[in-house]
């Protein structure tokens, strides 16, 4: 299979060039030429299992496709399990269970699995850069510590990422750098995007991104919904309907993408922080990106969401259709307070303040009889709740348990690098390791 441009101004490339290349020449993100058939997957396989028949076709063809099965084993070798709520029907896809605790671990490993195997036999290691302010920069690092032919550098704006997140940036060490810089999220990108650009660095050591528009993060996410939709419809002979919390559409654009090839999903709603570009679109606006607000769910601050562009390819940008089809509400942050507070003391459930998002949504679409009480739904839990304790402790008045592999990353000692907020102090780094 090939992919071809949102924009429809690049060659048609293979699945290799699309996941070497992150975003396409004309700045459209990569989508593949035409939707494969639907599959037809089977209940009781493992969750590698399933991400390797589901993602089959995606790969025919491609150099990669014999690796396809050692690629989905890396990747997936911790579980997504579907868990029932206290409330009636309703349930909860953890996606938290991978080395960050968040569910961008599965993408930023499948990728590296990915990378690493395209880049075997060449001289000279790829570098991935990363500009982060917490989540994305925390899964890429750990996906990508020791493995074979990969360095990553991941700047961050030191004093601006929670000390559990720049702990888990400069823990790795290895083939791991972290850069603190001492500038702002957007001084950190702004470095990285000189160096993705600055052609005669490049000629030296050769650079790659890792960001969310990369198919190689975007395709393997299809496959917990495929094995959580499979497993549920073994049980209960019912789609599952899904609300996930959102900010780029990168976790929600791959469920989409599943239940166009055939999954068994049924309606696919999205839950917003307060940057509300969604829900005024759905809502009947127009399309209108804006600065970002800072939130609670601060890996959902996001005022250009950036896989939009694929959800309108998908619908050959009939909005129309797209607004019937979904909705997104969103909630701000007294909302996702009261959410974390009253599911903690009504049923001792407790949630991150992304997931609470989707949590309030799913209540307020049962309040109101829009999710009728015979159907089942499941929100998707994108990070553990211990990632973000100085939110969720005091609001449940308890210290929340770390996870096992979290706890492991925080009991490394971190050092990272300081670096002024200048592309010449990274570029001098990136010739100089
Ligand atoms: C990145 C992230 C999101 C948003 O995911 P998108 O794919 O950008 O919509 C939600 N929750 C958490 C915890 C995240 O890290």
């Amino acid at each position: 299979m090939n992919f071809i441009s949102t924009r429809n101004a690049s060659p048609a490339v293979s699945l290799s060039q699309a996941i070497a290349a992150g975003l396409a020449p004309d700045g459209g993100l990569y989508v593949p030429q035409q939707m494969p058939a639907a599959r037809t997957l089977a209940a009781g396989a493992s969750l590698a299992a399933t991400a390797t028949t589901l993602l089959q076709p995606f790969f025919a063809g491609d150099a990669l496709e014999p690796e396809l099965a050692g690629i989905c084993e890396q990747a997936f070798d911790f579980p997504a399990p579907l868990q029932s709520l206290a409330t009636r029907n309703d349930h909860v896809l953890e996606l938290f269970h991978g080395p960050t605790a968040a569910f961008k671990d599965f993408g930023a490993r499948f990728l590296a699995a990915s990378l690493s195997r395209l880049r075997a036999g060449q001289e000279r290691p790829l570098t991935i850069i990363v500009a982060t302010s917490g989540d994305t920069g925390a899964a890429v690092a750990a996906a990508f510590h020791n493995q074979p032919n990969l360095e990553v550098v991941v700047l961050y704006p030191d004093g601006r990422v929670s000390p559990r997140q720049a702990h888990q940036l400069g823990c790795l060490g290895g083939n791991i750098r972290a850069l603190r810089v001492a500038g702002s999220f957007d001084d950190c990108q702004a470095m990285a995007k000189q160096a993705l650009n600055d052609a005669d660095l490049q000629a030296q050591v050769p650079l790659s991104s890792a960001n969310s528009i990369s198919l190689g993060r975007l395709l393997p996410q299809m496959s917990y919904y495929a094995h959580a939709a499979l497993e549920h419809r073994a049980r209960h002979e019912a789609p599952l309907n899904v609300v996930i919390p959102t900010g780029n559409l990168g976790n929600a654009m791959a469920a989409v993408m599943a239940r166009a090839l055939g999954v068994s999903l049924g309606r696919i709603l999205l839950a917003t922080n307060a940057n509300r570009v969604l829900p005024d679109y759905f809502g009947g606006g127009q399309y209108a990106p804006k600065p970002s607000v800072a939130t609670l769910a601060n890996a959902m601050d996001v005022g250009a969401p950036s896989n939009f562009e694929r959800l309108r390819w998908l619908y050959k940008g009939d909005d129309a259709a797209l607004r019937t089809e979904f909705f997104a509400r969103a909630v701000d942050d007294a909302t996702i307070r009261e959410t974390i507070a009253c599911r903690y003391s009504a049923y001792g459930e407790v949630f991150c303040p992304h997931t609470a998002t989707a949590v309030n949504v799913l209540e307020q679409l049962r309040a109101s009889g829009e999710a009728a009480a015979g159907e089942h739904w499941a929100v998707a839990a994108t990070a553990h709740p211990a990632k973000f304790e100085s939110v969720v402790e005091p609001l449940i008045g308890r210290e929340v348990p770390v996870p096992a592999a979290l706890a492991e990353l925080l009991k490394r000692p971190a050092h990272a690098e300081p670096c002024p907020p200048e592309y010449a102090a990274l570029r001098e780094r990136l010739l100089n390791s």
